[in-house]
């Protein structure tokens, strides 16, 4: 009898830690980070090419993100298998040009890809493997053309525009509002750097988003040439 009780405690704890671990890793939509590499590469601590050469002028994705309606987002989520490159194998073209890695020193761009993966991606892992995982951003890009949105509205790389003007660019090509991050150029000047959309759980469509990140930017911004 005292075995048997001993042995329903134990598997109570078992199951609170196993609910507590689903809870930590639950996530409400994505966050899909673009970003400007002019921007990356203009700051004090500028930027280094990845070993395959200059990367287009064009936004790069940062990242898909798991994140949660009330702005925190999982954490501590462990990896079952770590990150594999052999895995997402027939991507790697498409990451070299779309998910340039900017980093020093000069690098393939698999670590940045495996950060970005055991930070973020493995949170989603119930819904998205990790070729998915990477098959869905490079989707992602493709239809949230940022650079052409902006082009549309008359805003090119080598000028100063309104925040405003950004924000209705891409929320008249997006269909939601997207949030801006801004850095600071080697001057102190604030400039575009990351562009935010919201996407749903299962990466397949973008929504409006639930909650946006915290953030400065000056209502004229620079977007510097790359
Ligand atoms: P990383 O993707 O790890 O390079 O993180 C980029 C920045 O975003 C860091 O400053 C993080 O603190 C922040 N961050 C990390 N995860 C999230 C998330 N899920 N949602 C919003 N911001 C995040
Ligand atoms: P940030 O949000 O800019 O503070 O970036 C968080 C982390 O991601 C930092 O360690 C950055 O160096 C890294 N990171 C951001 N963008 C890139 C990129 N294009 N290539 C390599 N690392 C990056």
């Amino acid at each position: 009898m005292v075995k048997f009780q001993c042995s329903i405690a134990i598997n109570l704890v078992l199951l609170q830690r196993l609910l507590a671990l689903v809870a930590s890793q639950s996530f409400d939509f994505f966050y899909f980070v673009q970003q400007w590499p002019g921007s990356y590469c203009n700051t004090k601590q500028s930027c280094c090419y990845p070993t395959t050469g200059k990367p287009a002028v064009d936004f790069g994705i940062h990242g898909l993100w798991p994140n949660r309606n009330n702005g925190s987002h999982p954490y501590d989520c462990y990896p079952k298998k770590p990150f594999n490159l052999s895995e997402i194998s027939d991507l790697e073209s498409s990451m070299q040009k779309d998910w340039p890695t900017l980093a020093c020193p000069s690098s393939d761009g698999q670590n940045f890809w495996s950060h970005e993966w055991k930070r973020h991606g493995i949170c989603s892992e119930s819904v998205l493997d990790q070729h998915a995982y990477f098959k869905t951003a490079l989707g992602l890009k493709q239809k949230a053309n940022l650079l052409q949105a902006l082009k549309n509205a008359g805003i090119t790389p080598g000028g100063s525009y309104s925040l405003k003007s950004i924000h209705n660019a891409i929320t008249e090509s997006a269909g939601y509002t997207p949030w801006i991050e801004c850095n600071k150029d080697s001057s102190g000047n604030y400039q575009l750097y990351q562009i935010y959309l919201c996407v749903d759980t299962s990466g397949s469509k973008l929504i409006k988003c639930p909650v946006f990140p915290k953030g400065t930017c000056s209502s004229e911004i620079e977007f510097p040439s790359f």
